[in-house]
């Protein structure tokens, strides 16, 4: 009675939306948090189906799940557990994004005791604050890279950074550190055949820093990384619909109260329809009063508070019944909500949205690879 369908074919034609703005880079899909929510297995298997080259994630756990699944593409993972050792990652010939000198020695020993060579890409924290080595310690991983490489544990595949997108300005920044930071490590005798920077915002802002690869997570599935700018402006389509059944309608009289905290009453006499969705499946308990879902053709408001399995729509005295579709978001161009309107109405992003969309839904795939 609550089902995600999943469009594999749209995240398919995303990817090649996508590769057509891009400077003949390679695209990395990231496929992180469970592909953001649409099911990282079945998403995988459909981009490396459309060709896709290269696959990211956050934790060497995503990348060992995919590898379980016999996915053979190379996988970067580069958010890594203190204590790990890496060897299950190196042995599985997982790429590692690398901050600082002392993952590179725990990456090296990995490499010696299993007698492989870890492919590595190094990371610069060119102004986001996050991971990465500061410009500080740059030359140190760089030094200490040159001779893991030297000693044949380590190959150096890229060098990366990401963008904070706080402001072009801070951008254009950013994208002059990392150039000096590349620079500084050819100058090292470093060797490295990629450079990656930029997301899906960055990547349709800034052609000039497609350089040899981008890493695109939103746009693949069919959403905008700008909240001024819909997914249909950049021709992608969005790929996951949430919907419910109506499992229950009811007429009750004028001054009705519905849900927790009476934030709507029935005004005359008056049609209820009880849907099974709430904050346990990820719809924002905030957008309560502001989140819009579509119905037979026609919008509704869900003026009461979202519970945890159920919110109420006051439809008046339209005709519902049991079993009729509520279309939560989907495609906008089919004229639902899209996940954009509901991020607005739960004051969040649609990465947020899509992500955060479990619980008792059930995924449906259309277009899945066998
Ligand atoms: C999540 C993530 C991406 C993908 O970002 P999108 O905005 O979804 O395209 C790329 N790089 C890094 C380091 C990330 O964490």
């Amino acid at each position: 009675m609550r089902e995600l369908i999943i469009d594999l074919d749209a995240i398919a034609t995303n990817l090649q939306t996508m590769r057509s703005k891009v400077s003949g880079a390679i695209v990395m899909a990231i496929v992180k948090a469970d592909a953001y929510g649409h099911g990282m297995i079945p998403v995988a298997k459909k981009l490396e189906a459309a060709g896709a080259e290269y696959l990211g994630v956050a934790d060497i756990n995503e990348a060992l799940a995919l590898r379980d699944a016999g996915i053979d593409l190379p996988i970067l993972a580069w958010l890594h557990d203190p204590r790990d050792t890496f060897v299950r990652a190196v042995d599985a010939g997982i790429e590692l994004g690398v901050a600082n000198v002392e993952q590179l020695a725990r990456i090296a020993a990995a490499a010696e005791h299993l007698g492989r060579t870890a492919r590595v890409h190094l990371k610069i924290d060119t102004g986001l604050g996050r991971n990465g080595a500061t410009a500080a310690e740059w030359p140190d991983v760089l030094k200490a890279a040159h001779g893991y490489v030297a000693e044949g544990f380590m190959q150096v595949v890229a060098i990366f950074s990401h963008l904070s997108c706080t402001s072009e300005a801070d951008d254009l920044q950013q994208i002059a550190r990392f150039e000096t930071a590349c620079e500084q490590a050819r100058e090292a005798g470093v060797e490295f055949e990629l450079r990656h920077l930029t997301a899906s915002d960055g990547a349709l802002r800034y052609p000039q820093a497609h350089y040899e690869m981008v890493r695109l997570g939103v746009s693949l599935y069919g959403l905008s990384p700008f909240t001024e700018n819909t997914a249909a402006d950049f021709g992608l389509r969005p790929a996951m619909t949430a919907q419910a059944l109506v499992t229950q309608t009811k007429r009750v009289p004028a001054g009705q109260n519905i849900s927790y905290g009476y934030l709507h009453q029935t005004t005359a006499e008056s049609t209820l329809a009880l849907v099974p969705v709430g904050y346990a499946e990820g719809l924002p308990r905030n957008a309560s009063g502001n989140a819009k879902v579509s119905l037979n053709g026609k919008t509704y408001s869900i003026d009461s508070r979202i519970a945890m399995d159920q919110f109420v729509l006051d439809v008046g005295n339209d005709k519902v019944a049991a079993g009729d579709i509520v279309t939560i978001f989907g495609d906008p161009a089919s004229g639902v909500p899209s996940a954009d309107d509901l991020a607005a109405a739960g004051d969040t992003i649609n990465y947020e949205i899509v992500t955060r969309m479990g619980g008792r839904f059930k995924r449906t795939y259309l277009g899945e690879e066998v």
